[in-house]
């Protein structure tokens, strides 16, 4: 069993149904959600759009690998409805995002994925749902 924290962000729709949505479909398809943040409404970040954010982090177990895992949180993005990626760092309006955050402590660098996500510790809308979840260190 792994433990593994994710992000998700929504800036279409409505945003607390579409966290809600993911959530449901997170805790079936992918693993039990251990531990949910509360709903963090942000400006976009990187890009221009009217639409603000709605961001959450949680925490899942699971038995899915790396890979197979990236693939689960895509197929839930597609079905969702979200059509279009983020190349070459531009972002665009999103019904959903989901990324991975951490994944046990390993450490992975492909094409397809970085783990820790490389730009999460520049992120408040990252750092302040995680930093609720996270087990306390002290
Ligand atoms: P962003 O989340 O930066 O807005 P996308 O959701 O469109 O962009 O993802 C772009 C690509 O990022 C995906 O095709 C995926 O292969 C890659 N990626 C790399 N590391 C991760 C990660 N830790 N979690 C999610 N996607 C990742
Ligand atoms: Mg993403």
């Amino acid at each position: 069993m792994h433990i593994v924290y994710l992000s998700l962000g929504t800036n279409l729709g409505d945003k607390e149904q579409n966290l809600l949505s993911a959530i449901t479909e997170i805790d079936r398809r992918i693993g039990s959600v251990r531990a949910q943040s509360a709903f963090l409404s942000t400006e976009p970040w990187g890009f221009e759009s009217e639409h603000t954010f709605l961001n959450a982090a949680v925490c899942v177990e699971t038995e899915l690998s790396p890979n197979a895992l990236l693939h689960a949180t895509q197929q839930i993005e597609r079905d969702m409805g979200r059509t279009q990626k983020s190349v070459d760092g531009k972002y665009h309006d999103r019904i959903i995002d989901i990324d991975i955050l951490l994944y046990d402590d390993l450490h992975i660098n492909t094409k397809k994925l970085t783990i820790p996500h490389p730009r999460m510790y520049e992120r408040d809308f990252v750092l302040i749902p995680l930093r609720e979840i996270l087990p306390q260190k002290n």
